[in-house]
């Protein structure tokens, strides 16, 4: 019996958020970005094994690792500036 074993990673936009970039110099919004391991089997995703975080600035494209903090930065209720 053959069994086909491999790796896979998904990378999903979880939302944007708005950081000074490190490259621009001012603040800018930028995607975060989750990246889900996951153990396949024949394929098929079976076994989550961690995942990391990054965020890219939309501006320059520089893209810088992230922490599960970034989720709760989601998480969190926006002040939106309202208008313009
Ligand atoms: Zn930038």
């Amino acid at each position: 019996m053959l069994f086909l074993f491999g790796l896979r990673s998904k990378a999903k936009v979880i939302g944007q958020l708005e950081r000074t970039c490190s490259k621009c110099a001012k603040p800018t919004v930028q995607s975060a970005i989750e990246t889900q391991r996951w153990f396949t089997v024949f394929f098929i995703p079976l076994i989550p094994i961690g995942g990391s975080y990054a965020i890219r600035c939309n501006l320059c494209g520089l893209t810088v690792k992230g922490s599960p903090e970034i989720k709760k930065q989601l998480a969190a209720p926006k002040a939106m500036a309202a208008g313009a």
